[in-house]
């Protein structure tokens, strides 16, 4: 393997020229970002690939959830039912809005909230329910919408790992009151930066629109407290000439996926996402394995991970510490038990996927996680 860096995900570029062709038109428009040419072609672009009725584009994935949240207009001091177990951005989301976390522990098979813990943690003051499709791991969405249904309460869902996926031919950006992906550099598809709301509600539509250009909804009128949330037009261009490659991308990525599966099979104490997709069309974004120290002894995952950076290998820590851990808020929050989050956090490591890896150093990677595995287990 060449000394290179090996980092957990490279982004995926299209041909340089396609994206110059693409950007040239901007030098003479001057109309470089406020929902342009490319903003527009890019939201009904984005409709189709995802088989959702609206979209509306942002800066990010971050600002698109805080928006999102902000636009259903929830009382203050209002409970929000989410998951720990993510990346901090959707835990500060719900923060930033006024709004409480209420961690609901997550299942140890795909590391999702767990949907028959929900019911127990609603109160008076709940409003909404924020699950995470984490890893692309697909929440239980039927069970979901059942209990907010039955408890009258709004559903958003942080889709930033589930861009493309499906559930028996249904876009994921379909299910909650609206869902929000993330176009970052790092992710399975990206817009340089960005990210997007999706639901079916135009007015809807309308709110976010105005709420992402500063709450203003015409020129004389500014009716929300709003900020600025847009895409400019370099970013849509991008997202346009990425969106060309995306069924490539993850058909690259679903072989590296199956490569690492066959690789790191029958290690006693290893635990690798579960291929178990009758119904489900999935993006390959992580390739997540858990080790148990029960069976591979105490501080294996910290020991693979520092083997592996030995290599130039970066594998990443995702998701610790869990957010409800986070010094920012530690004891702020009611205290609720997280016992599968917390194991999950402390033994997790994402090893890098991206559609360029080469087979080899997904060998070299397997073997050093073989061997490790196989003495600490054996030493035990
Ligand atoms: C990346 C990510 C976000 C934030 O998206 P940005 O585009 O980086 O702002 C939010 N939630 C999850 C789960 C993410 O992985």
């Amino acid at each position: 393997m060449k000394a290179e860096n090996i980092m957990v995900t490279r982004s995926a570029m299209p041909p340089f020229e396609e994206y110059m062709d693409m950007i040239q038109p901007l030098w003479e428009s001057r109309c470089l970002t406020n929902m342009g040419r490319y903003h527009q072609r890019f939201e009904q672009e984005l409709r189709e690939y995802l088989g959702v009725e609206c979209v509306s584009l942002m800066v990010n994935g971050h600002m698109s959830l805080e928006m999102a949240i902000q636009a259903m207009d929830f009382p203050s001091g209002g409970e929000v039912i989410t998951t720990p177990y993510t990346f901090i951005s959707t835990t500060h989301a719900i923060i930033r809005n006024q709004l409480s976390p209420v961690f609901c522990d997550i299942k140890l098979e795909d590391y999702t909230m767990d949907e028959e813990r929900i019911e127990e943690l609603i109160t008076q003051k709940t409003v909404a329910i924020l699950p995470v499709h984490i890893y692309g791991n697909l929440c239980n969405v039927h069970k979901i919408s059942e209990i907010a249904k039955k408890h009258n309460l709004r559903v958003i869902y942080d889709a930033a790992h589930a861009f493309g996926e499906e559930i028996d031919g249904i876009g994921v950006g379909n299910y909650g009151d609206v869902s929000i992906f993330s176009f970052h550099a790092t992710k399975v598809f990206h817009t340089i930066e960005g990210g997007a709301a999706t639901f079916s509600d135009r007015n809807l539509y309308r709110k976010l629109y105005g709420l992402k250009n500063f709450g203003i909804f015409s020129e004389e009128v500014i009716s929300e407290v709003g900020l600025n949330g847009k895409m400019n037009e370099f970013s849509a261009a991008m997202g346009l000439c990425n969106l060309i490659y995306i069924e490539r991308n993850i058909e690259e990525r679903k072989k590296r996926f199956l490569h690492y599966k066959k690789q790191l099979c029958e290690i006693e104490g290893l635990v690798m996402p579960a291929l178990n997709m009758e119904h489900i069309k999935y993006s390959y974004g992580y390739f997540p394995v858990l080790f148990q120290p029960e069976i591979l002894g105490k501080g294996i995952r910290d020991r693979i991970y520092d083997k592996l950076r030995q290599i130039r290998v970066y594998a990443r820590k995702y998701f610790y510490p869990i957010t409800a851990d986070a010094e920012c808020f530690q004891n702020r929050y009611r205290d609720i038990p997280l016992g599968n989050a917390r194991y999950v956090g402390k033994n997790i490591l994402v090893l890098p996927l991206f559609p360029e890896l080469s087979y080899q150093a997904i060998d070299k990677i397997a073997s050093i996680i073989r061997n490790e595995c196989m003495t600490s287990g054996s030493i035990l």
